[in-house]
């Protein structure tokens, strides 16, 4: 089962989030990733791994990773927001975590979740997303 996964961090989490794809890289390379500009060019030099960019995060990244939730189109998000510093898109990424909401896509926004997280799509605890995207393209088909 390959799931479409997203990866994004701000700034000061960048570097965290690199070591984290580093130290799970042979569970991320099993799947389909997807990236915020800048973390995604971090992440595709510093581990090897496949990424697809997105815009960076301020010039709408997060909003096309929105438009793939609200598609049916990803599967969870790994989203290490920085809480102690202001984003000059803080509505983006206010509307991305709501994005998640709506549609029930998992989301670890810290490092603390993120490491349940993968560990729950290595068990194939996502299973249930790809009956999801079954019974989508049935409704639409
Ligand atoms: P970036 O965007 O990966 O292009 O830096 C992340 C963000 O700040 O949302």
């Amino acid at each position: 089962m390959t799931l479409h996964i997203a990866l994004i961090a701000h700034d000061k989490k960048k570097n965290d989030l690199v070591r984290f794809a580093t130290a799970y890289k042979h569970i991320f390379e099993k799947h389909q990733l997807y990236a915020t500009g800048t973390t995604g060019t971090r992440i595709q030099e510093e581990t090897g791994l496949s990424v697809y960019r997105f815009q960076s995060g301020p010039l709408g990244g997060d909003q096309q990773i929105g438009a793939q939730i609200a598609n049916n189109k990803m599967d969870s998000i790994f989203f290490l927001r920085d809480p102690l510093t202001a984003q000059s898109h803080e509505p983006d990424v206010t509307a991305l975590v709501r994005l998640c909401d709506v549609y029930a896509i998992p989301l670890a926004t810290n490092l603390g979740s993120a490491e349940v997280l993968i560990k729950g799509i290595e068990r194939g605890d996502l299973a249930w997303r790809t009956l999801e995207e079954q019974e989508d393209s049935i409704e639409t088909s």
